[in-house]
């Protein structure tokens, strides 16, 4: 059975850029490659799950988001690391589609695709919905806060609070 780490693209894998369509402005974070290398030496494989919803929205081609795919693909080969798959959703928020998170569709579809053994899997993202996608579908998962502005501070006891502020 496969491990797989499953990973939100914008703001975990690159840096998020809304609705990026030009693949030349494909940027990692310092850690991306390193962390990935050390994953693959563990037997981790590796599924990328993103929601595009600027495809919906008319800001993105399915041209320009294959070819930054294709990018992200090319890089990570440079380094020995292969991409299992790419799952996106092209749906608006509005849609309520089941693949776009915090639906589980990719997820489901991941694992018919594959002979994955979830208790050997996880999911990172940047984004609360990663991880209701994640929590929703019984699937371990890691938050990548980078997000300045959406600071949460997490606490084990209530009185941690005091400590905080
Ligand atoms: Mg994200």
């Amino acid at each position: 059975m496969k491990k797989i780490f499953f990973f939100d693209r914008d703001g975990t894998l690159i840096k998020n850029i809304p609705y990026l369509n030009d693949s030349t402005k494909v940027d990692y974070f310092s850690d991306t490659i390193s962390t990935l290398k050390q994953l693959k030496t563990l037997n981790f494989e590796f599924i990328i799950v993103t929601n595009q919803s600027g495809l919906a929205r008319g800001l993105i081609t399915l041209d320009q988001m294959k070819s930054i795919h294709k990018k992200i693909r090319a890089d990570f080969s440079m380094h020995g690391l292969d991409i299992l798959d790419i799952l996106y959703a092209p749906y608006g928020p509005s849609s309520n589609h089941p693949w776009r998170k915090p639906g589980t569709g990719m997820l489901q579809e991941s694992f018919r695709r594959y002979n994955i053994d979830i208790n050997n899997s996880y999911l990172v993202g940047d984004n609360i919905t990663d991880i209701q996608c994640a929590n929703n579908f019984g699937l371990k998962s890691f938050f990548l806060n980078n997000n300045p502005i959406a600071s949460t501070i997490y606490i084990d006891k209530l009185s941690e609070i005091l400590l905080h502020i």
